[in-house]
């Protein structure tokens, strides 16, 4: 199974694809940790990586491909996607790369939310700087401590205001026509991204699980 994980900043992609890939035993894919991995190999893809990082300049499109190509390869065959791909020239390089192995995606994920939630949502947010766990405010005690590791949670400085509400703008012109091009090959699954993530992660479950009703499902 090959699933595309879709949605705004804040909507809990990364979550929901955590939960998927316990439950069906599918390869978790996501750019960050990609790219990451990579400049942790320190072999000559991951010093071109880390060159793009250490400039501050976005890692181009085509590097991002040859990192997710080789998981492809050399990891099984199921995988969920989370981060990729962010536009339409993406999308089109992805199937590309897919179809070159007669291979296919299955099923793509749009977590629907608005915006005023996923502010709401990101500025309560804390991050473990040792372990990458992430915690809404409301969860963590007054020690703000990481349940996993025990390191100091923070806050994310690019959880701002002003900064969630650019990120959602980017998103909207550049991934949101993502939705057609899915709806159009007939894949597309909308998901209100609404609520807890144990309430997200059933309502998705519905879908492989319960009536298997194609487009616009809720
Ligand atoms: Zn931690």
């Amino acid at each position: 199974m090959r699933i595309v994980l879709l949605g705004p900043p804040g909507a809990g992609k990364g979550t929901q694809a955590q939960k998927l890939s316990k439950e069906f035993g599918l390869v978790h894919l996501s750019t960050g940790d990609l790219l990451r991995k990579a400049v942790s190999e320190d072999n000559s893809l991951g010093q071109r990586v880390k060159s793009f990082m250490n400039k501050g300049e976005l890692v181009p499109d085509s590097i991002i491909l040859e990192l997710l190509e080789s998981e492809i390869n050399e990891k099984k065959d199921n995988f969920i996607l989370d981060g990729f791909p962010r536009n339409l020239t993406q999308a089109e390089k992805l199937s590309k790369v897919l179809q070159q192995k007669g291979k296919n995606l299955d099923f793509v994920i749009n977590l629907e939310i608005d915006e005023a939630t996923v502010i709401k949502r990101l500025i309560g947010r804390m991050v473990c700087p040792k372990c990458g766990k992430i915690y809404r405010i409301d969860e963590v005690g007054p020690e703000k401590i990481c349940q996993s590791c025990g390191a100091k949670l923070y806050q994310r400085s690019d959880d701002d205001e002003n900064v969630i509400k650019n990120r959602f703008q980017v998103y909207l012109e550049h991934t949101r026509p993502l939705i057609d091009y899915y709806k159009d090959k007939g894949i597309l699954y909308q998901i209100s991204g609404k609520g807890s993530p144990e309430e997200i992660f059933k309502r998705i479950k519905k879908l492989f699980y319960g009536s298997n009703k194609k487009q616009g499902t809720n």
